[in-house]
């Protein structure tokens, strides 16, 4: 059975456990370099980006982190992992001193945070998804919840796009209304969703990173 490492610095930790137990590898909770070592791959929770920034040079991960992604490790990041894995923020926040938050990186998009407005800071919509199937390349629907989700503004050559989403009416974002934006891509071994699939139940996106994982998909 693989060893999935969950970050567990902050965030969704639980939600995740629950949806890759179900799928049938093993869960190990990773807060430390120590914890990292022995995982054949990653889940970056969702929860607050600048939060798990800041506790990642807290706990001595952030370079161990990078050096796994740089060496190929596969990892899933969902919201704010999704953050964490782009090698650029839109808009990034700054702390106290002026200093921008960072992201791991490895993945090669620009994201938006928060990007479907305060209005609208949560919903829920159908979602057209491709590569779900295990050999298909066919679209499969899914349904996603978004929670003060970022957006994918920018993708590289190398990624790519599984799914979109038009940005709901009433959102603040006004100027890119009825533009579908990037919500789901892939870049070889790396994985990212602006949505929580480990918040409905849906196993299908963990199973996809499972065959990523086993170099099926
Ligand atoms: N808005 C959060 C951030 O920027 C992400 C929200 C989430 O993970 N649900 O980190």
């Amino acid at each position: 059975r693989e060893r999935v490492g969950i970050l567990a610095l902050q965030g969704d930790v639980r939600e995740h456990a629950r949806t890759l137990e179900a799928c049938g590898v093993d869960v190990v909770l990773v807060r430390r370099p120590s914890e990292l070592v022995g995982v054949d791959a990653l889940v970056l929770p969702g929860g607050e980006s600048t939060t798990i920034d800041k506790l990642t040079r807290i706990f001595g991960m952030r370079q161990p982190l990078q050096e796994r992604i740089q060496d190929g490790l596969a990892v899933y990041g969902s919201c704010a992992g999704m953050i964490l894995l782009a090698n650029e923020i839109a808009d990034p926040a700054t702390d106290s001193n002026g200093n921008p938050q960072q992201t791991l990186g490895g993945l090669d998009i620009t994201v938006r945070r928060n990007a479907f407005g305060r209005q609208i800071d949560s919903f829920e919509t159908q979602l057209l998804f491709t590569a779900l199937a295990p050999k298909g390349t066919q679209e499969q629907a899914l349904h996603a919840v978004f929670i003060r989700a970022p957006w994918v503004e920018r993708v590289g050559e190398s990624v790519e796009v599984l799914a979109s989403v038009e940005p709901p009416a009433g959102g603040q974002n006004v100027r890119i209304e009825g533009e579908a934006r990037a919500v789901a891509v892939r870049s070889q071994h790396l994985l990212a969703t602006s949505f929580h699939p480990e918040v409905t139940g849906e196993r299908r996106i963990h199973e996809l990173f499972i065959r990523m994982i086993r170099g099926e998909a």
